[in-house]
């Protein structure tokens, strides 16, 4: 039995429904909550397009024999190029100005003007790492590719952890976004697993409890796990020697029943602005793509 993956590839809806029950209780991430609800509902808009469905397949289209032959990422990232270079003025027109920050519009404006060809070039680069890419126009990316990811992610076997151990997404190659203490499960005898999560494609995959994922530090005494105040299931693990932290959802704890970690992420913007003010930073730097 595999754990459930909470809002993992195609999963879109669950997190929408998360998202909408947030925004409607928090006052301090209302906002950024909001738009991962408008984000989601795009998304979700997208995922059943016929074009959005054919990338996908081509997407996916070679994983078994990736997987076979250790080739990794799984997905064919270049058949994606172009699609989602097609999808952002989509995107675009459906967000803003009504649902997004000013900046946002500004950049996926100039996005829209800047023809497939432009915006297939970054979004190549973005495919590559989305650290090439301004975090706005990555924003719009990230928006685009989703529903395309997601669905070839979904399409496919996530590799077990004699096939892959890196930090690195093994569907896209994105990185990861946030870490996951996900429930106890027949399949995992030695307790419970802990996951990344992809910030690009949703996808989970296992990785060791104790190690950074940003510079694979893994000597314990240099990883340390800062609770938040009132907050039991959630922590950020920081590494003592590339100040990096990831935040991590453990959903063993009583009360995280309804927790959706791609999501939460969102909720609990206050203890990104917490690490922010100590000097420790993520290794990836969400704008609400959810
Ligand atoms: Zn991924
Ligand atoms: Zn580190």
């Amino acid at each position: 039995m595999t754990p459930s993956l909470r809002g993992g590839p195609g999963r879109i809806e669950d997190r929408r429904a998360r998202a909408a029950a947030l925004a409607a209780v928090s006052t301090a991430a209302g906002q950024p909550l909001r738009l991962a609800c408008a984000v989601l509902e795009h998304q979700l808009s997208r995922v059943d397009d016929a074009t959005v469905a054919a990338a996908a397949a081509l997407a996916a289209g070679n994983a078994d024999r990736n997987r076979i032959t250790g080739r990794y990422p799984l997905l064919e990232l270049d058949p994606v190029a172009e699609p989602v270079a097609a999808e952002v003025p989509r995107a675009v027109a459906a967000l803003a100005p009504r649902a997004v920050p000013q900046p946002l519009t500004a950049d996926g404006r100039q996005l829209q003007a800047l023809g497939l060809q432009g915006r297939r070039e970054l979004v190549e680069a973005w495919l590559d790492d989305v650290g090439q890419v301004n975090p706005l126009v990555a924003f719009w990316i990230g928006v685009a590719a989703g529903p395309i990811l997601e669905t070839a992610a979904a399409s496919i076997t996530t590799p077990d952890r004699s096939e892959w151990t890196g930090p690195a997404c093994p569907f896209c190659g994105g990185w990861p976004r946030i870490s996951v203490i996900a429930e106890e499960s027949g399949e995992f005898m030695a307790g419970s697993p802990r996951f990344l999560v992809c910030g690009r494609c949703a996808g989970w995959w296992v990785f060791a409890r104790a190690t950074c994922p940003n510079c694979r530090e893994d000597d314990p005494r240099k990883m340390a796990a800062h609770l938040a105040d009132g907050r039991r299931g959630v922590r950020l693990d920081v590494c003592d020697t590339c100040s990096a932290y990831i935040k991590t959802f453990d959903l063993r704890v009583d009360g995280s029943a309804d927790v959706v970690p791609l999501v939460d992420d969102v909720a609990s913007v206050a203890l990104d602005l917490w690490a922010d003010s100590r000097g420790w930073h993520r290794s990836s730097v969400p704008l609400a793509g959810v």
